[in-house]
């Protein structure tokens, strides 16, 4: 190895070890939110730390989930595909800081908090920082409650169980959330 690639790789371990330093911590976040962390404590959904890559979604993002989930998504992918029915994934796991930037960017964008939380979840409180929420898609590269009319959607509902995923906002759930047919949590 020459004297160049070892600044370089010096260089990036520098960047990688200040960036891990700065990454704000779920306390730093709310303090900047300006919302009270203890109010949701409760609800806390632990991020995820060993995940696998299942493959990149429609729009070429990669998506990483935890290894059981992963590992029973693609049993349950392949024997969809068996009986004709197309299923993926459009997101998988999330992380607090990115969780943080979407908040974020319609911060800057001129919304309010208010407005923002009827749309995302506050850091922490997303069942995608698991890593055993999926957001499923069939022939389609957005979410939308017309996937309940999707012959994949009768097919999740009748298989999903035996791959351990289950609807986690069906019709009139008592979180009060919105039904989301695309959103299945898995359960070992
Ligand atoms: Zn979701």
């Amino acid at each position: 190895m020459n004297q160049k690639k070892v600044y370089i790789i010096l260089l990036f371990l520098v960047i990688n070890i200040t960036s891990a330093h700065h990454t704000p911590n779920l306390n730093t976040i709310y303090k900047e939110l300006n919302f009270s962390l203890e109010e949701v404590q409760d609800s806390i959904v632990i991020e995820a730390e060993q995940l696998v890559s299942i493959g990149e979604n429609v729009l070429g993002k990669e998506i990483f989930l935890s290894k059981e989930c992963a590992e029973s998504w693609r049993k349950m992918k392949h024997d969809a595909m068996q009986d004709s029915i197309t299923i993926s994934v459009l997101s998988g796991f999330r992380s607090y800081n990115k969780q943080y930037s979407i908040i974020k960017n319609k911060i800057n964008r001129g919304m309010n908090l208010k407005q923002i939380l009827q749309e995302n979840k506050l850091p922490g409180l997303s069942h995608h920082h698991s890593g055993n929420a999926i957001d499923i898609i069939s022939n389609s590269y957005k979410l939308s409650v017309d996937f309940e009319k999707t012959q994949a959607y009768l097919w999740l509902t009748q298989n999903a169980h035996k791959y351990g995923f289950y609807l986690q906002y069906p019709k009139n759930n008592k979180s009060g959330i919105m039904f989301e047919p695309w959103h299945w949590y898995f359960k070992e």
